[in-house]
């Protein structure tokens, strides 16, 4: 008998990492190992559970759902489990965004947001107006288009070549100023770098591409909202679209259920995933306004959007996106979401404190903590001493180098989240 394949873990090292945990079930927010460990799952296992892992409703919307439609193709038929979705999003999402197109993840969802922008301008004749500009410290995906829009990373450094070049322009990295300021009193000059690009270039530029308000993988970095809303201008005053990337601030991470809300703006396209089925399956939507979509509303056929996922629309996926937002409806969700807030900002004023630590940054659920290091970055040699020393103690954190976070399941209890901290604190305590 042959033996069985060998599962190659993404983001691991099989030769520096230790073997992979073997998980046999979940509930709320601990992970139950095959070996009779007890883990608590304090970053959402990669930030895409919302209510606690095996959550009954969502479990039992996709079993009844199974038994109805599993999966239809989408291209040219519908189904109940879709257009109830399309329902219940509008419900969140701002009111001119008229459109959403499905498809598989966050990566797919920002491959989509940009290919729809490049060819809302193709379809008008402007097949010039093409070029996507982007955010220092983004982080899109892993598909070859969202690496584009990423910036330069360990992630992305052996593809270098197959990324499309994008402009890069500075992201309000406030700890790190990229213009040498003090947030206490600048005017967010970090901005007119983009200002001076759209100036010059917009009828090149199709798009500009953020995570609103926080980049995640680049190292939790919270933008001011004057920030975002500067970039919204300077889109609108420049007839450039504007994609708010938010596979991660969606649902309700951020304090409100958009981060874009938060600063009271609406992009022109906005890309969803992770939460939206609570963390349970895999889907991507990438919304857009009536002026996007108008320019693919044509009688000439090949200004159709010829981009379609095998899995795009999916009924189990969708199920579970309208059992997750029902328990928004229902369930006091932006409750649990305040408590967690509040026990973050109190916790990381402590932690400030600390002289190992050089930044503390929150935006509403998400707490984290910067750690002075000389080899800052994701390869930071702390980041597996860290990630291990977690591990030991129960605690499933993945910090990003040496930026340490928490971004709990909304159902995280108050004890709960102090042992995520506790753990935080007792490692920079004793492991440097
Ligand atoms: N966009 C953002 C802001 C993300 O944080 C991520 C993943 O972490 C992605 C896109 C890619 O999502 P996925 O891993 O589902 O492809």
């Amino acid at each position: 008998m042959s033996s069985p394949l060998r599962i190659w873990h993404p983001f691991t090292n099989s030769t520096l990492d230790p073997p992979p945990l073997h998980v046999a079930r979940a509930e709320g927010v601990w992970l139950y190992t095959q070996d009779g460990r007890r883990i608590l799952d304090a970053i959402s296992s990669w930030w895409v559970n919302l209510h606690g892992h095996a959550n009954p409703r969502i479990a039992a919307a996709i079993a009844t759902q199974a038994k109805k439609l599993e999966h239809v193709i989408l291209a040219g038929f519908t189904h109940d489990a879709a257009e109830e979705l399309a329902a219940r999003l509008s419900k969140w999402t701002a009111p001119n965004l008229t459109h959403m197109f499905f498809s598989d993840d966050g990566s797919t969802a920002v491959e989509v947001a940009m290919k729809l922008a490049v060819q809302h301008f193709s379809n008008q004749q402007r097949p010039q107006k093409k070029e996507i500009v982007a955010l220092t410290h983004g982080y899109h995906g892993d598909t070859a288009g969202a690496m584009s829009a990423s910036d330069d990373s360990p992630f992305t450094e052996p593809f270098r070549g197959m990324r499309f070049p994008v402009h890069r322009v500075n992201a309000a990295y406030c700890y790190r100023c990229p213009v040498g300021l003090k947030r206490e009193s600048c005017h967010i000059e970090c901005s007119q770098q983009l200002e001076m690009l759209l100036a010059e270039r917009s009828e090149q530029i199709a798009a500009v591409i953020v995570e609103p308000l926080l980049q995640a993988a680049g190292g939790m970095i919270v933008h001011p909202v004057e920030f975002l809303q500067r970039i919204r201008n300077l889109c609108t005053d420049h007839g450039v679209l504007l994609i708010a990337d938010e596979v991660l601030t969606g649902f309700g991470r951020t304090g409100k259920m958009f981060a874009c809300d938060l600063a009271g703006i609406t992009p022109d396209l906005a890309c969803l995933s992770k939460g939206i089925t609570g963390g349970f399956l895999a889907m991507g939507v990438t919304l857009c306004n009536e002026q996007v979509a108008s320019a693919f509303h044509s009688e000439n056929r090949t200004h159709t959007f010829y981009h379609g996922h095998s899995y795009t629309g999916n009924a189990l996926a969708c199920a579970a996106a309208n059992a997750n937002l029902q328990i928004f409806d229902d369930e006091p969700v932006f409750d649990r979401i305040a408590t967690i807030a509040r026990i973050t900002a109190e916790r990381l004023t402590q932690f400030r404190a600390m002289h190992k630590v050089g930044d503390t940054r929150q935006i509403g659920t998400i707490g984290a903590i910067e750690l002075l290091a000389e080899d800052a970055g994701y390869l930071s040699a702390m980041r597996p001493k860290l990630y291990n020393f977690f591990l030991e103690r129960g605690v499933l954190l993945r910090p990003l180098g040496n930026v340490v976070y928490v971004l709990p399941p909304y159902v995280i209890s108050p004890e709960e989240l102090h042992r995520a901290y506790d753990v935080i604190q007792e490692a920079i305590e004793t492991l440097f």
